[in-house]
């Protein structure tokens, strides 16, 4: 699983740092990013609720 987020589409609320620091943080102008490529199986359920907590569909999933 692999996840990525469209920064133009991020209003940085932060509820995907919440609930995964170890896939997401902020980025240099403030927007979230994830830190890894590839999501480390273990956090795979997780990343996945970040992806459906966005609140405007920022986090691209496959
Ligand atoms: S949940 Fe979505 S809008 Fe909020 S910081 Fe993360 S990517 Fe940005």
């Amino acid at each position: 699983m692999k996840v990525e987020v469209f920064d133009d589409l991020c209003i940085s609320c932060g509820e995907c740092i919440s609930l995964c620091p170890n896939i997401f943080e902020w980025g240099d102008d403030d927007k979230a990013i994830a830190k890894v490529n590839d999501v480390p199986q273990g956090v795979e359920q997780l990343a996945h609720e970040a992806v459906e907590g966005c609140p405007t569909a920022a986090i691209k999933e496959e």
